[in-house]
């Protein structure tokens, strides 16, 4: 197993975000009461598919490219007696196994940037019933100014920072009105997602001691941390909620 799958497979979420996050973008969208099939792109095990099966009397399938991650997602569906309305799928985010115009919302936490933020709502928009809503975080520059070391990092990890009003502007062109849009906190990152990935580095350093790629990993994922500590004023995760017109 690759080792990100193996540090995140146990954790609560494998990337920023929080229930009370879920549920703010939630209330941007109309008429909830009449959703019946939601995709959430990207799931990880699925904390946010479990928001949203929680308010929604929905259908919410779980996309991830990751068998272990929607393994825990199909079991923790068990657990929660959901399993006949929440399904676990594994697939890819830039080819999806729906049929066109079948759902009424697609959620994304954590993930539409390593396809790429306008390519994902594009290719997504055909799958959508006119009228559904997507809604996406997406690591973003908050500031003009741009650090060319963040800039740099989240290049090499397969992504690239917009400013909030050029990811707005993407969204109108791929034919969406644009709702809202938000920055998440930093105890998203910091508290949610950090500080249990850290318990996790550190009990891979002793299950595979003076492994030389585990230490590699795990020091990549610790300037993750130093470099959000120093310059998170100027980037962040932004919630991005749009209407197919
Ligand atoms: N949504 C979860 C959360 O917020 O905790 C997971 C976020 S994690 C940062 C990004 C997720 O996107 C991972 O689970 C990864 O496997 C998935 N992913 C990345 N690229 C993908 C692709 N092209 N197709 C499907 N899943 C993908």
């Amino acid at each position: 197993m690759n080792l990100l799958v193996e540090v995140h497979a146990g954790l609560e979420r494998q990337g920023p975000g929080s229930t009370e996050t879920t549920l703010k973008a939630l209330g941007f969208i109309d008429g909830i009461e009449r959703i019946s099939k939601v995709a959430d792109l990207g799931c990880g095990t699925g904390p946010q598919t479990m928001v949203l099966a929680s308010r929604l009397a929905a259908t919410v399938v779980g996309l991830d490219m990751f068998p272990a991650f929607i393994d825990v997602l199909t079991a923790s569906a068990r657990a929660r007696g959901v399993a006949d309305r929440v399904k676990g799928v594994v697939g890819l985010m830039d080819d999806l196994p729906f049929d066109r115009e079948s759902l009424d919302l697609i959620w994304s936490e954590g993930a539409i940037d390593s396809i790429g933020f306008k390519r994902g709502l594009a290719h997504w928009h055909g799958f959508l019933k006119r009228g559904g809503y997507v809604a996406a975080t997406c690591p973003s520059w908050l500031t003009d100014e741009r650090p060319a070391v963040i800039e740099r990092f989240w290049l090499d990890a397969g992504s690239r920072l917009d400013p909030v009003e050029r990811n707005i502007e993407a969204m109108q062109q791929c034919g969406y009105a644009f709702v809202a849009s938000f920055a998440l906190s930093e105890a998203c990152w910091t508290d949610n997602y950090f500080a249990p990935r850290e318990a996790a580095l550190e009990g891979l350093l002793k299950k595979y001691p003076g492994d030389g790629a585990v230490e590699a990993f795990v020091a990549e994922n610790r300037r993750e941390v130093d470099l959000y500590a120093r310059y998170r004023r100027h980037y962040g995760y932004v919630f991005y909620i749009g209407r197919k017109i």
